[in-house]
């Protein structure tokens, strides 16, 4: 028993990755604590060590040579995750940090230029700025709805053109298809970071996208208790991607992985209630005179809705706010006596956060049009009327001290 390619997505989120007939009929998959593998030959230690380069596509299982590169626990969530993907393989990472470094190193080499967007994950934009500057890549960063404009940024060196929909903070969503039309006829490879869509709301591949990455740590892990990334690829970058983060070091520990892969097996029922309870926050937030602008694509107000609804299935939970123009104290009333929303960085867990941000400061290529603050918030599965009540306190403290001043 194991999803097949042909199932629905929600029907591979319950079964793929798992074959307890392999395991004495016991659901989940075991959990290997391992360093040494023993060989019983050195024909079988040879054969270990000159296997093919892998691929989950075929449900062909890799050899355990060393516990580094990976155990049937490690095997098992990586092939969940492909079957999710549609990839061609998947290799998991410690952090969502890492599916980004090691996406980019395993294609960019000294000389090269990577066209990035402007509305990155931050340390995305630092690794960037700190790590790849020294190894001789340049970056350029490109405005995140240039659409297929990037073919006019594009150079003879353009290895990578990176992408991230909706972009961090301010959740832009962009034109994949045609940036990967004009990044393609280049040949340069189409990254995509989607872990604000997952597999389950948005399919990169489809979209045109050759490397993936998405944090586990959000919404496959879905408990705010793990640490964990992927990278699923096509055929053409699987394999430069598994050696970069096996020659990297890279190592994910097994009770990580079966964390990872107990989240994974709710992650459409979770995720549908994220959505609802995101969308009727970001409605009531709307209607607010406190609140600029409610930067959500699933809101018919949202610039980039239609390019959202052509090439998502869904939202998740996460999105953000820029209240109006208003003294420090009053935004502190409000974000700071928040009951239900705890304040910290991360999402994707099953309860709801507050973060405020500061996009200004973190573009080059996009000026940020509001004068007002941004509050990002993460709807988790509390139920929506208290987070509403919540909210609303919120709004009286903030203007009992706007009143107050006036
Ligand atoms: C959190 C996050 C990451 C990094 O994941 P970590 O597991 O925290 O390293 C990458 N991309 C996006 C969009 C994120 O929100």
């Amino acid at each position: 028993m194991s999803a097949s390619r042909s199932t629905k997505l929600r029907t591979r989120v319950v079964h793929a990755g798992r074959h307890p007939a392999d395991n004495h009929g016991v659901v989940n998959p075991p959990v290997y604590h391992a360093s040494t593998i023993l060989k019983p030959t050195m024909a079988d230690r040879a054969a270990g060590q000159s296997a093919p380069p892998h691929s989950y596509r075929d449900g062909r299982m890799p050899t355990p040579t060393y516990g580094r590169s990976g155990t049937p626990t490690t095997y098992a969530f990586e092939e969940a995750v492909t079957l999710l993907y549609d990839a061609d393989d998947v290799v998991a990472v410690p952090s969502g940090l890492a599916a980004i470094t090691v996406g980019l190193l395993a294609v960019l080499k000294a000389g090269d230029h990577l066209l990035m967007t402007d509305t990155a994950y931050f340390p995305t934009r630092k690794f960037c700025d700190q790590v790849l500057a020294d190894y001789g890549i340049e970056t350029t960063y490109y405005d995140p709805r240039i659409g297929g404009a990037i073919a006019t940024l594009i150079r003879d060196n353009t290895r990578v053109v990176y992408t991230e929909s909706p972009g961090s903070l301010t959740f832009e969503i962009q034109d994949i298809p045609a940036i990967a039309e004009a990044a393609h006829a280049r040949d340069a490879a189409v990254m995509m970071d989607n872990t604000w869509g997952t597999p389950l709301y948005c399919r990169p591949f489809a979209l045109g996208v050759d490397i993936v990455n998405e944090a586990v740590t959000k919404y496959i892990g879905g408990h705010s208790d793990l640490m964990m990334g992927v990278i699923a690829s096509t055929e053409r970058y699987a394999g430069a991607v598994r050696s970069t983060a096996r020659l990297h070091g890279h190592y994910v520990a097994p009770d990580e992985l079966y964390l990872a892969q107990r989240g994974l097996r709710t992650l459409s029922v979770r995720l549908k209630q994220n959505e609802e309870t995101g969308i009727a926050m970001a409605r009531w937030l709307e209607a607010r005179p406190e609140v600029a602008a409610v930067l959500h694509p699933a809101l018919e107000s949202h610039p980039d809705h239609a390019l959202w609804k052509r090439d998502f299935s869904g939202a998740s939970g996460l999105f953000s706010i820029v209240l109006k123009p208003l003294p420090e104290v009053a935004y502190a009333a409000f974000v700071d006596g928040l009951e239900l929303f705890g304040m910290g960085a991360s999402w994707g867990g099953f309860e709801s956060l507050v973060k405020p941000g500061n996009p200004g400061a973190e573009r080059t290529a996009t000026p940020w049009p509001y004068e007002g603050p941004l509050i990002r918030f993460h709807a988790g599965l509390e139920d929506i009327d208290d987070l509403i009540a919540d909210l609303e306190a919120g709004f009286d403290r903030l203007n009992a001290i706007t009143k107050a001043a006036a």
